[in-house]
Protein backbone atom coordinates (compact mmCIF):
# COMPACT_ATOMS: atom_id res chain seq x y z
CA UNK A 1 0.00 0.00 0.00
CA UNK A 2 3.29 2.47 0.76
CA UNK A 3 4.19 1.35 -2.40
CA UNK A 4 1.45 2.22 -4.19
CA UNK A 5 1.13 5.67 -2.68
CA UNK A 6 4.66 6.59 -3.45
CA UNK A 7 3.82 6.13 -7.19
CA UNK A 8 0.65 8.19 -6.70
CA UNK A 9 2.94 10.88 -6.11
CA UNK A 10 5.06 10.14 -8.60
CA UNK A 11 2.83 10.57 -11.33
CA UNK A 12 2.55 7.50 -13.20
CA UNK A 13 -0.71 6.64 -12.46
CA UNK A 14 -2.01 9.86 -12.65
CA UNK A 15 -1.08 10.98 -15.64
CA UNK A 16 -1.86 7.80 -17.94
CA UNK A 17 -5.48 6.77 -18.94
CA UNK A 18 -6.59 3.11 -19.94
CA UNK A 19 -6.34 4.40 -23.17
CA UNK A 20 -2.79 4.15 -23.07
CA UNK A 21 -2.24 0.61 -21.64
CA UNK A 22 -5.27 -1.47 -23.16
CA UNK A 23 -4.67 -4.56 -25.28
CA UNK A 24 -7.10 -3.30 -28.43
CA UNK A 25 -10.09 -5.35 -29.30
CA UNK A 26 -7.99 -6.83 -32.53
CA UNK A 27 -6.25 -8.49 -30.38
CA UNK A 28 -8.43 -9.89 -27.41
CA UNK A 29 -9.37 -13.33 -27.28
CA UNK A 30 -13.14 -13.30 -27.45
CA UNK A 31 -15.83 -16.02 -28.01
CA UNK A 32 -19.08 -15.22 -30.10
CA UNK A 33 -22.33 -15.14 -27.97
CA UNK A 34 -23.28 -17.81 -30.38
CA UNK A 35 -20.42 -20.20 -29.95
CA UNK A 36 -20.71 -24.11 -28.35
CA UNK A 37 -18.36 -25.68 -25.89
CA UNK A 38 -17.43 -28.70 -28.05
CA UNK A 39 -14.08 -30.22 -28.18
CA UNK A 40 -12.48 -27.69 -30.73
CA UNK A 41 -13.60 -24.10 -28.89
CA UNK A 42 -13.01 -25.89 -25.54
CA UNK A 43 -9.01 -26.76 -26.98
CA UNK A 44 -9.22 -22.80 -28.38
CA UNK A 45 -10.16 -21.60 -25.05
CA UNK A 46 -7.15 -23.39 -23.20
CA UNK A 47 -4.48 -22.83 -25.54
CA UNK A 48 -5.29 -19.14 -25.46
CA UNK A 49 -3.91 -19.06 -21.81
CA UNK A 50 -6.53 -16.24 -21.06
CA UNK A 51 -8.47 -16.60 -17.62
CA UNK A 52 -11.16 -13.96 -18.48
CA UNK A 53 -12.79 -13.88 -21.95
CA UNK A 54 -15.04 -11.33 -23.09
CA UNK A 55 -18.30 -12.88 -25.37
CA UNK A 56 -19.60 -11.20 -28.15
CA UNK A 57 -22.54 -10.61 -29.88
CA UNK A 58 -22.80 -10.12 -33.53
CA UNK A 59 -19.79 -7.72 -33.90
CA UNK A 60 -16.51 -7.66 -31.91
CA UNK A 61 -17.18 -4.14 -30.64
CA UNK A 62 -20.38 -5.19 -28.55
CA UNK A 63 -19.64 -7.33 -25.67
CA UNK A 64 -22.54 -8.24 -23.28
CA UNK A 65 -20.76 -11.15 -21.59
CA UNK A 66 -17.67 -12.53 -19.76
CA UNK A 67 -16.66 -15.88 -19.39
CA UNK A 68 -14.04 -16.98 -16.55
CA UNK A 69 -12.10 -20.41 -17.83
CA UNK A 70 -12.56 -22.06 -14.17
CA UNK A 71 -16.77 -21.47 -15.18
CA UNK A 72 -15.71 -24.77 -17.70
CA UNK A 73 -14.39 -26.90 -14.74
CA UNK A 74 -17.86 -29.24 -15.09
CA UNK A 75 -18.32 -28.63 -18.99
CA UNK A 76 -18.07 -31.75 -20.94
CA UNK A 77 -17.34 -31.30 -24.47
CA UNK A 78 -19.25 -34.30 -25.85
CA UNK A 79 -22.38 -32.33 -24.47
CA UNK A 80 -21.52 -29.48 -26.66
CA UNK A 81 -23.15 -26.88 -24.64
CA UNK A 82 -24.14 -23.49 -25.33
CA UNK A 83 -21.70 -20.88 -23.99
CA UNK A 84 -24.77 -19.46 -23.02
CA UNK A 85 -26.40 -21.80 -20.76
CA UNK A 86 -22.89 -20.98 -18.69
CA UNK A 87 -22.49 -17.26 -19.25
CA UNK A 88 -26.28 -16.83 -17.96
CA UNK A 89 -25.58 -19.32 -15.53
CA UNK A 90 -22.87 -17.47 -13.69
CA UNK A 91 -23.77 -14.10 -15.16
CA UNK A 92 -20.33 -12.20 -13.59
CA UNK A 93 -20.55 -8.58 -14.11
CA UNK A 94 -19.14 -6.96 -17.06
CA UNK A 95 -17.03 -3.52 -15.60
CA UNK A 96 -16.93 -0.81 -18.38
CA UNK A 97 -14.61 2.10 -18.40
CA UNK A 98 -14.53 5.12 -20.37
CA UNK A 99 -10.65 5.37 -22.81
CA UNK A 100 -10.28 8.73 -20.34
CA UNK A 101 -10.32 7.31 -16.88
CA UNK A 102 -6.96 7.36 -15.61
CA UNK A 103 -4.99 4.58 -14.20
CA UNK A 104 -5.37 5.59 -10.39
CA UNK A 105 -9.38 5.70 -10.53
CA UNK A 106 -9.37 2.40 -12.02
CA UNK A 107 -6.84 0.56 -10.02
CA UNK A 108 -9.32 2.42 -7.39
CA UNK A 109 -12.38 0.29 -8.83
CA UNK A 110 -10.14 -3.28 -9.40
CA UNK A 111 -9.35 -3.20 -5.43
CA UNK A 112 -12.76 -2.21 -4.77
CA UNK A 113 -14.93 -4.42 -7.12
CA UNK A 114 -14.21 -8.40 -7.17
CA UNK A 115 -13.13 -7.84 -11.29
CA UNK A 116 -10.13 -7.49 -12.49
CA UNK A 117 -10.46 -6.58 -15.57
CA UNK A 118 -12.95 -4.00 -17.54
CA UNK A 119 -13.72 -3.35 -21.05
CA UNK A 120 -12.75 0.28 -22.34
CA UNK A 121 -14.67 2.70 -24.57
CA UNK A 122 -14.94 5.66 -25.81
CA UNK A 123 -18.12 7.77 -27.25
CA UNK A 124 -17.73 8.14 -31.19
CA UNK A 125 -19.14 11.00 -32.50
CA UNK A 126 -17.30 10.87 -35.54
CA UNK A 127 -19.46 10.58 -38.32
CA UNK A 128 -23.27 11.51 -39.11
CA UNK A 129 -25.37 9.30 -36.89
CA UNK A 130 -26.16 9.90 -33.52
CA UNK A 131 -22.63 9.08 -30.85
CA UNK A 132 -22.30 5.65 -29.67
CA UNK A 133 -20.36 3.57 -27.56
CA UNK A 134 -17.38 2.08 -29.28
CA UNK A 135 -15.37 -0.68 -27.57
CA UNK A 136 -11.52 -0.18 -27.84
CA UNK A 137 -9.98 -2.70 -25.73
CA UNK A 138 -9.82 -4.49 -22.31
CA UNK A 139 -7.56 -3.75 -18.87
CA UNK A 140 -6.58 -5.65 -16.57
CA UNK A 141 -5.17 -5.42 -12.95
CA UNK A 142 -2.35 -6.74 -14.59
CA UNK A 143 -1.91 -4.07 -17.28
CA UNK A 144 -1.78 -1.24 -14.23
CA UNK A 145 0.63 -3.23 -12.34
CA UNK A 146 2.73 -2.92 -15.14
CA UNK A 147 2.90 0.63 -15.46
CA UNK A 148 3.67 0.45 -11.34
CA UNK A 149 6.91 -1.48 -11.74
CA UNK A 150 8.06 0.28 -14.90
CA UNK A 151 7.61 3.51 -13.33
CA UNK A 152 10.04 2.19 -10.36
P1 LIG B 1 -4.60 -14.22 -14.63
O1 LIG B 1 -3.17 -13.72 -14.62
O2 LIG B 1 -5.45 -13.59 -13.58
O3 LIG B 1 -4.71 -15.71 -14.72
P2 LIG B 1 -4.70 -13.70 -17.51
O4 LIG B 1 -3.31 -14.27 -17.61
O5 LIG B 1 -5.75 -14.30 -18.37
O6 LIG B 1 -5.23 -13.67 -16.01
P3 LIG B 1 -4.03 -10.96 -17.05
O7 LIG B 1 -2.88 -11.46 -16.24
O8 LIG B 1 -5.11 -10.23 -16.35
O9 LIG B 1 -4.67 -12.17 -17.88
O10 LIG B 1 -3.51 -10.05 -18.23
C1 LIG B 1 -2.29 -10.32 -18.95
C2 LIG B 1 -2.32 -9.55 -20.28
O11 LIG B 1 -3.26 -10.18 -21.16
C3 LIG B 1 -2.80 -8.11 -20.14
O12 LIG B 1 -2.06 -7.29 -21.01
C4 LIG B 1 -4.27 -8.15 -20.56
O13 LIG B 1 -4.70 -6.93 -21.12
C5 LIG B 1 -4.26 -9.26 -21.57
N1 LIG B 1 -5.51 -10.04 -21.65
C6 LIG B 1 -6.25 -10.53 -20.62
N2 LIG B 1 -7.32 -11.22 -21.09
C7 LIG B 1 -7.25 -11.17 -22.44
C8 LIG B 1 -8.05 -11.72 -23.52
N3 LIG B 1 -9.17 -12.42 -23.30
N4 LIG B 1 -7.64 -11.47 -24.80
C9 LIG B 1 -6.52 -10.75 -25.05
N5 LIG B 1 -5.74 -10.22 -24.09
C10 LIG B 1 -6.09 -10.43 -22.80
P1 LIG C 1 -7.69 -15.46 -9.84
O1 LIG C 1 -8.11 -14.19 -9.17
O2 LIG C 1 -6.48 -15.29 -10.75
O3 LIG C 1 -8.81 -16.22 -10.48
P2 LIG C 1 -7.75 -16.82 -7.26
O4 LIG C 1 -9.00 -16.10 -6.97
O5 LIG C 1 -7.74 -18.31 -7.20
O6 LIG C 1 -7.12 -16.43 -8.67
P3 LIG C 1 -5.89 -14.93 -6.14
O7 LIG C 1 -6.76 -13.81 -6.63
O8 LIG C 1 -4.52 -15.06 -6.70
O9 LIG C 1 -6.63 -16.36 -6.25
O10 LIG C 1 -5.74 -14.83 -4.58
C1 LIG C 1 -6.80 -14.43 -3.73
C2 LIG C 1 -6.46 -14.84 -2.31
O11 LIG C 1 -6.68 -16.26 -2.15
C3 LIG C 1 -5.00 -14.58 -1.90
O12 LIG C 1 -4.99 -14.16 -0.54
C4 LIG C 1 -4.33 -15.95 -2.06
O13 LIG C 1 -3.23 -16.12 -1.18
C5 LIG C 1 -5.49 -16.91 -1.69
N1 LIG C 1 -5.43 -18.19 -2.38
C6 LIG C 1 -5.16 -18.43 -3.68
N2 LIG C 1 -5.19 -19.73 -3.96
C7 LIG C 1 -5.49 -20.37 -2.79
C8 LIG C 1 -5.68 -21.74 -2.40
N3 LIG C 1 -5.55 -22.75 -3.27
N4 LIG C 1 -5.98 -21.97 -1.11
C9 LIG C 1 -6.11 -21.00 -0.22
N5 LIG C 1 -5.96 -19.69 -0.51
C10 LIG C 1 -5.66 -19.37 -1.78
Amino acid sequence: NEFVKEEFSKGALRNKTVEDILTPVRDCFMLSAGAVLDFSTMSQIMQSGYTRIPVYEEERSNIVDILYVKDLGLVDPDDCTPLSTITKFYNHPLHFVFNDTKLDAVLEEFKRGKSHMAIVQKVNNEGEGDPFYEVMGLVTLEDVIEIIIKSE
